[in-house]
Order: structure tokens, then C-alpha cells, then sequence
């Protein structure tokens, strides 16, 4: 069977075909984004209106894309997934009503998926199928998360979160301070290749013997990295701002890392899946890859297209909802900012 994907959560537009085996295994059959970032870059943040009114526009052309690069036609969809939440309001709007008007202009029937799930989802696109049991580290621009997945279209549970900036706006946010471009992420990483991660020892946040095992701390960083900055220029030196980079991203990684390992061999998982916008970062990667193989861990990584959001992710997650036998959305569905990850369908 063919499911269609649509996402919308936020400021990029994706389409994407799946096809679902008899035996439960996924395929990629296509996948097309357009994204609104570059109209937002100059605001150093998502501007919703902007990215509502992009969707908008989008949205009809990125289908056909789709339905191309598949080589199908509309009439061969047999499910319609879209992200019901968690994103912003105005953007979700968009792809739901679009997505009600394909299930119900050909008949089949509607998932109002969770867009967090599709993050882990995605992976059984590029390694096939998960374990059981296994561990996700969702980290993106929005989300920081340890999640349990037992069954991805059936049952994730969250074990851990962020209690402040995700990783991904840290990077946003340390960019920023340095000047660097919006989104954060790529230059930074590509800047501390030329750093010294160990010049600047910046604080690992969440990681005393009182905090939480499993949850993340994100915004003492940043603080820290601002006001080393603000030193610096006031002793009036020059910032080395690579090193600046590699010290933070060596701070992020590490903290990521040790807590997502930790947590596999408490709950006794052996596999890790580590997806969102932030799983694009080379020392993240790096770094995860030598731990999980001391601790004897399957690693698994989708490639940097898959991580960030797309419409795939959302058509592989509505592929193994329908496959769990969950029953369809309603037509009435609308989109919940806030839906939390254990919500699997809407
Ligand atoms: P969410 O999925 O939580 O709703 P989002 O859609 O903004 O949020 P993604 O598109 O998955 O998230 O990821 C975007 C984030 O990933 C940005 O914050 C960006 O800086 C970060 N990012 C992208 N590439 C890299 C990289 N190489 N290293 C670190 N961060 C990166
Ligand atoms: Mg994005
Ligand atoms: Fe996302």
C-alpha cells in the first residue's frame, strides 16, 4: 500500500511516498521539502506568519513533486498521514487541511500523526526495521528527548527532555553570539573542525549527582558561552571563534552522549537511534559512534536529510500506524500544538 506524508510543523514543507510491504517493511519512494528558512534568517528565529504563508504557497507543487519523483498519481495513494503536532498552530493548519482534502477527495482513509514519532519512524527507511525494543535521542531545533520505543507506530515513551533550550536552538542561540549565520547548526559545526574542543572548558548542564538522570540543560551553556565572549571582547581580545565553536559542540555532544548511553544499558536497550535537525552535527555522530561501541550499542543515524523535518518521516510513521492496525482520524481532525509524544495518532 502507498501512503502519502505530509509535514508542516514548522518552516519546511514536505511531501513524501512510502510504500508498505506485506510483511510490514517500509520503502522510500519519494521525498520532496521546500523550505521557508531563508525568509526567516534575517529574524535569527522562525517567523510563524512567514512560515504559514510559505506552506500556503508551497504546498500544492512540493505534492507534485512528490507524486513525481515517485512516478504515481494521486489515485494511487491508499492513506493519507499528516503531522497533527506538536509545531506551530497556523503552520500545522496548513498541511491538515490539505491532507483531509486528499483523504477525502479519494477515499481513504486519514492519520493525524505526531511529528516527534516520525523523527524515530524515518529510520526504518534508511536500516529497515527496529528492534522491539530500543532507545531514540530526538534532538532538533524544538526538541531535546529520550524516548522509549517499544513498537514505533505503537508505543513511545518519553524518559527524558530538556528543562530549557533544546540542542538545536543552543546552536541557534551560541551562533548568534558569535555572529555566525541562522540556523546555527552547520556553520558552527563546520567552524570547530578548526577548534580545540578542550580550550574552553564549558559547563555540562544536568549532569550532578541531584539532577535528573535523564532530562537535558541547555540554556546555563549558552549563558556560559556569552559571557566568556563578553570577557573576552572587554579584556579587548580577540575571539577564537572556532575554538569558541568546538569547546560548546564538545560540551553538547558530551552531555548527549554520555546521558543517551547511560539510559540504554538502565532500561537494557541495544539499540540507539539518534534523529532531529541536531543528529546532522559530525562530533555528535563522531562521539556517539565510540561510546555506543564500548557499550556495545547499535547506532543508528538517518542520513542528515532524513534527520531534519521532511514529509517521509511523516508518511513512514502513518505506514507503521496503519500497519499496528490503529484506527484512522476523523475528518473533524485538527492540529494540536502541544501533542505530546506518547500520542501516536490524533
Ligand atoms: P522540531 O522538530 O523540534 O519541531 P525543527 O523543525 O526546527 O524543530 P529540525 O529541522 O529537525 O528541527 O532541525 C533544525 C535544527 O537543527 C536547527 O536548530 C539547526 O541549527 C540544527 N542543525 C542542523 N544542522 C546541524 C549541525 N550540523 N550541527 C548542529 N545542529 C544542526
Ligand atoms: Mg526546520
Ligand atoms: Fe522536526
Amino acid at each position: 500500500r502507498i501512503v502519502l506524508g505530509i509535514e508542516s510543523s514548522c518552516d519546511e514543507t514536505g511531501v513524501g511516498l512510502v510504500r508498505l510491504g506485506a510483511d510490514g517493511g517500509v520503502e522510500l519512494l519519494s521525498d520532496a521539502v521546500a523550505s521557508s528558512v531563508d525568509q526567516h534568517a534575517r529574524f535569527g528565529g522562525v517567523v510563524p506568519e512567514i512560515a504559514s504563508r510559505a506552506h500556503l504557497e508551497a504546498m500544492a507543487p512540493t505534492t507534485t513533486r512528490a507524486l513525481d519523483g515517485a512516478g504515481l498519481r494521486l489515485s494511487d495513494v491508499d492513506a493519507v498521514a499528516v503531522t497533527a503536532g506538536p509545531g506551530l498552530a497556523g503552520a500545522l493548519m496548513v498541511g491538515v487541511a490539505a491532507a483531509k482534502g486528499y483523504a477525502a477527495a479519494l477515499g481513504v482513509p486519514l492519520y493525524g500523526v505526531n511529528h516527534l514519532a516520525g523523527h524515530v519512524a524515518v529510520d526504518t527507511l534508511e536500516h529497515g526495521p527496529l528492534p522491539r525494543r530500543c532507545l531514540a535521542l530526538l534532538v532538533s531545533g524544538g526538541h531535546t528527548q529520550l524516548l522509549l520505543v517499544e513498537g514505533v507506530g505503537e508505543r513511545i515513551t518519553e524518559i527524558g527532555s530538556t528543562i530549557d533550550d533544546a540542542a538545536g536552538e543552543a546552536y541557534d542561540k551560541v551562533a548568534r553570539i558569535l555572529d555566525l549565520p541562522y540556523p546555527g547548526g552547520p556553520p558552527i559545526d563546520r567552524m570547530a573542525k578548526e577548534g580545540d574542543p578542550a580550550a574552553i572548558a564549558f559547563p555540562r548542564g544536568m549532569t550532578g549527582p541531584r539532577d535528573a538522570k535523564f532530562d537535558f540543560s541547555f540554556s546555563g551553556l549558552k549563558t556560559a558561552v556569552a559571557r566568556w565572549v563578553e570577557g573576552e571582547q572587554r579584556a579587548g581580545r580577540e575571539i577564537p571563534v572556532a575554538d569558541v565553536c568546538a569547546s560548546f559542540q564538545e560540551a553538547v555532544a558530551d552531555v548527549l552522549t554520555a546521558k543517551a548511553v547511560r539510559a540504554a544499558r538502565e532500561l537494557e536497550v541495544t539499540t540507539l537511534v539518534i534523529s532531529g535537525g541536531v543528529a546532522a552535527n559530525s562530533r555528535l555522530s563522531g562521539l556517539a559512534r565510540e561510546r555506543c561501541a564500548a557499550a556495545r550499542i547499535e547506532l543508528r543515524v538517518p542520513r542528515p536529510r532524513l534527520c531534519t523535518d521532511n514529509g517521509a518521516m511523516i508518511a513512514a510513521l502513518g505506514a507503521h500506524v496503519l500497519a499496528a492496525g490503529a484506527p484512522p482520524s476523523s475528518l473533524d481532525l485538527s492540529a494540536d500544538p502541544g501533542l505530546p509524544v506518547h500520542t501516536l495518532v490524533r
